[in-house]
């Protein structure tokens, strides 16, 4: 299986942890939740990343280190920065990936179901679309997300 992963982590945070971890903090404090050191990290890390990353990426990564995090926090904590709106879940075949939803263009996902590459796609007839979509039925959009799967370029052409 063949896994590109684009190494861009930033652990220190930079003005996009920093900015995350604001947001997550509100959240959290709204939720009564407590603003944990353990959440602080994972937060920040996803912040920074710049692939469709799967929760054991970030699991991997941080569990090294004198501050290190456990596998089942940071599968709590990715879901909880979803629902805070600073991820994005692709349910891609089998295992969800995520990405960070500030500062990037909207764009689809194409998920290959055989090698796993998640391919980034936009066509500005689509967005015009699901612009009418929601309009028709006064629906008032806040996010959505489409996933395409099937089988990429690559591997198409090998099982001919
Ligand atoms: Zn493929
Ligand atoms: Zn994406």
């Amino acid at each position: 299986m063949a896994r590109r992963r684009d190494k861009l982590v930033d652990e220190t945070g930079g003005a996009a942890g920093k900015a995350a971890w604001a947001a997550f903090e509100s959240f959290l404090a709204g939720g009564r939740a407590r603003a944990t050191r353990a959440r602080r990290r994972v937060c920040v890390h996803a912040a920074g990343r710049h692939d469709h990353f799967r929760a054991d990426d970030v699991a991997a990564d941080l569990a090294q280190g004198p501050g290190r995090v456990s596998r089942g926090t940071v599968y709590r904590t990715l879901a909880r920065l979803v629902e805070a709106g600073l991820l994005r879940e692709i349910p891609a075949a089998g295992c969800a990936r995520y990405e960070t939803v500030a500062g990037r263009p909207p764009h689809e996902h194409l998920v290959c179901e055989r090698c796993g590459r998640v391919i980034e796609a936009a066509h500005g007839d689509l967005a015009a679309a699901i612009e009418r979509m929601c309009a028709v039925q006064r629906f008032r959009p806040r996010a959505h997300s489409l996933h395409i799967t099937g089988a990429c370029e690559q591997c198409a052409e090998k099982r001919r």
